[in-house]
């Protein structure tokens, strides 16, 4: 059973940014005003979230690596609502399959903290007071220690340090409201900073520099009947970079849709210089009943109902921006 959960696991985590992005998402859940990550060899070694939440109850620490169990079921008309991304009850689950998981927190009613460390989803004792402000602090040891195929997988801490950075960079930028820190560790590694109540400007700018940050255009969708929801922010045809950057989120989750990112590569391939490249965020508010399930969790694609027609609205809307903006 023990190996079944562990090969399960591997699959919903496959890498330190994986992982990080569930941590991620869990922090800003529990409304976090500002989240920290640490990270040592990539986070191979160590993979640690702080942040200023809600904290977990003493009475659930006990439960939380269970898999399926979450906190944020609670009505059987959430089931459909929630069950869109991350809402699977089975982050901490896997990564306690798979690494040495340590959670300290505390909540607003807790007179102190609780830490606990957690193996194969159980907990290692029961949780020890401690020292600790309001808010949580999960820390991931030794990734993949149990599981020599995947760590086997990894060329170098930096390459998996920049694919972690990527991420929390995305969720800067998606989350303006919320501070965001990443510590730089080794050389060559990237460090972000943001502020709380900052702006999606602001943060393109601490994440991709002035240069992205410039000259952004605003773009803006919405149709009742289709039950969608746009906002974007995009560059303007003198924008160059050394590849593109396409940043979606659908109902707050990052995600991928290739149509979508085809779709917009095009249009910009009308109007942009040769050996320019894009910057785009877009987040797409839609129906969570809309949107695909049955997606396997690791896989970021993603796709809807209505799609074509969403798609293509967005388009129209990208290209009449950038035409109005270029003439
Ligand atoms: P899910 O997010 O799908 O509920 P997870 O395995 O990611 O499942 O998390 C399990 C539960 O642990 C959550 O439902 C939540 O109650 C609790 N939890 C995890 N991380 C945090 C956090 N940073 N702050 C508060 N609660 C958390
Ligand atoms: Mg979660």
């Amino acid at each position: 059973e023990t190996v079944v959960n562990r090969i399960a696991a591997g699959e919903v985590i496959q890498r330190p940014a994986n992982a990080l992005k569930e941590l991620l998402e869990n922090s800003l859940d529990a409304k976090s005003s500002n989240i920290k990550v640490t990270l040592k060899g990539g986070g191979l070694k160590l993979l640690q979230i702080q942040d200023d939440g809600t904290g977990i109850r003493k009475e659930d620490l006990d439960i939380v690596c269970e898999r399926f169990t979450t906190s944020k079921l609670r009505e059987f008309e959430d089931l459909n609502s929630i069950n869109t991304f991350g809402f699977r009850g089975e982050a901490l689950a896997s990564i306690s399959h798979i690494a040495h998981l340590t959670i300290t927190t505390k909540t607003a009613l807790q007179p102190c903290a609780y830490i606990v460390s957690y193996e194969d989803g159980k907990p290692k004792g029961l949780p020890k007071p401690c020292a600790g402000n309001q808010g949580t602090i999960i820390s991931v040891e030794d990734l993949f220690y149990n599981v020599a195929t995947r760590r086997k997988a990894f060329k170098s801490a930096s390459e998996e340090h920049s694919r972690v950075a990527d991420v929390v960079g995305r969720y800067a930028i998606h989350n303006p409201k919320v501070g965001f820190a990443l510590k730089k560790h080794e050389a060559n590694t990237s460090d972000i900073k943001t502020n709380p109540n900052s702006t999606h400007v602001d943060n393109i700018r601490a994440v991709y520099g002035n240069s992205v940050a410039r000259e952004l255009l605003e773009v803006e969708g919405s149709d009742d009947s289709l039950k969608y929801k746009m906002h974007g922010l995009i560059s303007n045809v003198n924008y160059s970079a050394k590849k593109s950057i396409f940043i979606l989120f659908i109902n707050d989750r990052l995600v991928d849709s290739t149509a979508l990112r085809k779709t917009i590569e095009n249009v910009y391939s009308l109007y942009l210089p040769k050996g320019s490249h894009p910057f785009v965020y877009i987040s797409l508010a839609l129906d969570p009943r809309n949107v695909d399930v049955n997606v396997h969790p690791t896989k970021h694609e993603v796709h809807f109902l209505h799609e074509d027609i969403i798609i293509d609205k967005t388009q129209k809307s990208i290209e009449s921006k950038l035409l109005g903006a270029n003439t």
